[in-house]
């Protein structure tokens, strides 16, 4: 069995840590016996969107942002025909708010992909700490990092998390990401799957499930390290400090259940 998975523009998208979700995403098959190939699409060059079956676009700063964007541009229908056909998309940051319909930075309104009927206004606050999110399909909370000046509106969109932790798509909704088909729209950085290892295998889940016709079941791995990554973040201490209580029975410690290659 084998995945292959579009890392979209290395060299323009990828703040904080985001390459690392491409390690976590290739490890976890690997060790699972799952051939993992990677591939590295740079600005410019042409995208064949049939032959991916995982795509991943990190964050980036506005100037880099509005180039991915333009390129980008140039193979939108393909990139929205892979998301209604149900491709898995990871899209983080920058990435997930250029799947909408436009986005704004400190001078410019960025017309976007269009692929989510979703818009991003910009105000000069940042919103910039460590976020804490629910989302009921997982049994440990997902945390980040997040560091953005846009607001996402999400219309009828389910978001990704509610938030327990931090702003999320914006100060007050409560939301944090979106999610469409086998799309995750988030602003948690960090890298986001090394911590959250079920998010991990959910996207790993779907893309094989979208691939072979019927669900590969996943063996579970030793994730003792990153289950008290996941718990010491989000037990930070300015999570508490904006007076959160991170309840303690959100968090599943795992047994180890075998050894890694
Ligand atoms: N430039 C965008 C913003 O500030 C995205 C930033 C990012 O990807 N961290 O909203």
């Amino acid at each position: 069995m084998k995945i292959t998975i579009g890392h979209l523009y290395p060299e323009l998208l990828n703040l904080y840590g985001d390459s690392g979700n491409i390690c976590c995403l290739q490890k976890r098959l690997e060790w699972r016996g799952i051939q993992a190939e990677i591939c590295s699409l740079s600005a410019g060059n042409p995208i064949d969107f049939r032959h991916m079956d995982l795509i991943l676009l990190g964050g980036s700063s506005d100037r880099e942002q509005a180039l991915a964007c333009r390129y980008l541009k140039e193979t939108k229908y393909e990139f929205k025909e892979f998301v209604e056909n149900d491709g898995v998309v990871l899209a983080i940051c920058g990435g997930y708010q250029l799947l909408g319909k436009y986005y704004q930075n400190q001078y410019n309104t960025v017309e976007g992909l269009n692929i989510l009927d979703i818009y991003t206004d910009w105000e000069s606050k940042r919103l910039v700490q460590n976020i804490v999110i629910h989302n009921p399909i997982f049994n440990s909370p997902g945390v980040g990092f997040e560091n953005h000046g846009g607001r996402t509106h999400i219309g009828g969109y389910t978001p990704f998390g509610k938030v327990l932790a931090g702003y999320g798509n914006t100060e007050d909704s409560g939301h944090e990401g979106v999610t469409y088909k086998n799309v995750i729209g988030t602003y948690l950085h960090g890298p986001l799957l090394p911590k959250n290892p079920e998010v991990c295998d959910y996207l790993l889940s779907q893309a094989l499930k979208r691939k072979y016709g019927e669900p590969v079941p996943l063996s579970p791995l030793p994730d003792e390290l990153e289950y008290r990554a996941n718990y010491e973040t989000a037990n930070h201490s300015p999570l508490k400090y904006n007076g959160y209580q991170i309840r303690k029975s959100l968090f599943r410690r795992r047994s180890t259940a075998s050894k890694r290659k």
